[in-house]
């Protein structure tokens, strides 16, 4: 073989492997807002974390932010920046993220799901789940962000298995991105610890290992009946939303992808960013 071949071949290879090089997929904790504008620990791990995995097609994330009766796909070829919280200074609230929307990806990936009706949204945007993590991971925003919401109606499980059914996103470079917080239990936080580095209530910190242990050996059964796993659980899960995008990156995952945590740490006694990287 000359040369010539040799590289054609190389780089045919190369395309093949690409074409079936899985997307990674994320679950991300958000935390306070303010991760939106801070360069601070977390926010530099996000910026990191883009430039460690391939350049995605577009990012769909399902934020604990949308939380509604029915499944929703964010369907507009420009969403708007939502800045759906309160009493947080003005600078936040001037963030613009103009990241484009792909309204044919929304109908793709809702034709894809054949456990609930998707609606194609027109009247939600990019909510603070999606917004302040994406802005520190792709600055230009270049890339197609599109949001899936969590259907509050509905079971853990039944969020796993809808997670299934959009696992070919994956293999179409689709990064999806779940976004919540896995121990989050706003009214216990100790307000005047907030500045405290990685201060966590036992409880907390106890939780946080055991859901770190059960994801790393895929035991997603226990994962998804969380009920079951005592009383610390109904502390770090008072509330299912910023627990269910886990479950969501949890479905997606394949057999043999890797699992790594990043941002293991908690904030304010009651909440911890541990982030999973799932492939
Ligand atoms: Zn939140």
């Amino acid at each position: 073989m000359n040369i010539e071949n040799f590289n054609s071949l190389k780089s045919f290879t190369n395309n093949l492997e690409q074409q079936h090089q899985l997307m990674p997929v994320l679950f991300v904790g958000h935390g306070s807002p303010m991760n939106g504008i801070e360069d601070n620990e977390f926010s530099r791990t996000w910026s990191a974390m883009a430039k460690q995995i391939p350049v995605p097609k577009a990012v769909l994330v399902i934020s604990a932010h949308w939380f509604t009766k029915g499944t929703h796909i964010t369907a507009m070829d420009f969403p708007e920046t939502i800045h759906d919280f309160g009493g947080f200074p003005k600078e936040l609230y001037a963030v613009q993220y103009p990241a484009p929307g792909n309204p044919l990806l929304a109908k793709e990936t809702a034709d894809m799901i054949h456990s609930a009706n998707v609606d194609l949204a027109h009247d939600w945007g990019l909510d603070h789940g999606a917004w302040t993590i994406i802005r520190h991971m792709y600055p230009e925003a270049n890339i197609p962000v599109l949001q899936l919401s969590i259907d509050y109606t509905k079971d853990a499980k039944f969020h796993y298995e809808l997670a299934k059914e959009i696992f070919s996103l994956r293999k179409k470079g689709v990064l999806i991105l779940g976004s919540g917080n896995i121990v989050h239990n706003l009214r216990m936080v100790a307000w005047d610890k907030l500045n405290e580095p990685n201060y966590g209530y036992d409880w907390a910190l106890q939780m946080n290992n055991t859901f770190k242990e059960l994801i790393a050996n895929d035991m997603h059964d226990k994962l998804i009946q969380y009920q079951y796993l005592g009383k610390e659980a109904m502390l770090a899960i008072p509330t299912p939303e910023h627990y269910l995008p886990l479950i969501y990156s949890l479905g997606l995952k394949e057999k043999n992808d890797s699992i790594s945590f990043f941002n293991d740490k908690a904030v304010g006694g009651s909440l911890t960013m541990t982030s999973v990287k799932i492939g």
